[in-house]
């Protein structure tokens, strides 16, 4: 195996993106080159509040980005959430008789730091929280992603990094763009909810196919709300050492196969 040959897919955890679905396509895909699934936990853990009776509530900062509000109570869920997702999606693989290690536990590759104190609105006011438990990513401890891939299996990789603090609720674009450049990969595929990038999002007419490097200052002008975080990620891979960052559309049919062949927007190195 060469790491260039190295393909990272990010799957979104949102509602929509059928992660049973996109497991064939994985599945026809990690038959032919080294594979590293990172997905995300949004909806299964919004599902798993609303069991519990845990109220979701959302952190934007000053410059608007949003996050979820990930204080002890929620961070629990949040972890638990993520580890049944991956547990899914590895199941998943696994019934088409695909090797896949779900990296969760004493496995997690990515390690991050807490933001000991955010200024947030909350709720319309501004505060600061001191008992949030997200982080950012401070580095990828490749030999355990590595070590998945050289057994021949694909790494599934969750949007959990291990901290000081305990393990962290971390961004799931970002994680596979860090994991994506620290394994020397060739190529960064996002799957989403949206058919890529617009300059004018909804405008059909505005469709951007592909983002040359200097124009990712425009692209993260035209990208707003959760495509922000998948272009800053396309962005911190291509800097990174990724040749090729491709943000598609997790909903159709071979999703990752549709991304490589064409479809979707192509951020060049
Ligand atoms: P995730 O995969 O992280 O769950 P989404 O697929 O929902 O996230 O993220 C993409 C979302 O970003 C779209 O649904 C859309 O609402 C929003 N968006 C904002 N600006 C743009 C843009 N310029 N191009 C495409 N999508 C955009």
């Amino acid at each position: 195996m060469t790491t260039q040959e190295i393909l990272v897919v990010k799957i979104g955890g949102a509602e929509g993106i059928d992660h049973a679905a996109c497991a064939a396509d994985l599945a026809a895909i990690a038959d032919r080159r080294p594979l590293v699934v990172v997905h995300g936990v949004s909806a299964a853990v919004n599902a798993l509040c609303a069991e519990r009776g845990v109220p979701v509530r959302m952190l934007t900062s000053p410059t608007g980005h949003s996050s979820r509000y990930t204080n002890p109570q929620t961070r629990d869920l949040y972890v638990e959430a993520a580890e049944s997702v991956n547990r899914a999606l590895t199941g998943h693989l696994t019934a088409l008789g695909i090797a896949a290690e779900g990296l969760t536990g004493a496995n997690i590759p990515l390690l991050g730091e807490r933001k000991s104190a955010i200024r947030a609105l909350v709720d319309g006011r501004v505060r600061i929280i001191r008992d949030d438990y997200s982080g950012s990513i401070t580095g990828v401890d490749v030999v355990r992603v590595l070590r998945a891939l050289t057994r021949g299996s694909v790494a599934v990789v969750p949007p959990l990094a291990a901290s000081a603090d305990g393990l962290l609720n971390v961004d799931g674009d970002r994680a596979g763009a860090a994991v994506a450049a620290a394994l020397g990969a060739s190529d960064y595929v996002i799957l989403s909810g949206v058919r890529g990038l617009y300059r004018r999002f909804p405008d059909e007419s505005s469709f951007v196919p592909r983002v040359n490097r200097d124009e990712l200052d425009s692209a993260l002008d035209w990208a707003q709300g959760r495509m922000k975080r998948k272009v800053i990620g396309a962005s911190e891979a291509l800097s990174n050492g990724v040749q090729r960052v491709i943000i598609a559309d997790g909903r159709v049919h071979m999703p990752v196969r549709a991304a490589l062949g064409g479809h979707g927007t192509e951020f060049l190195r």
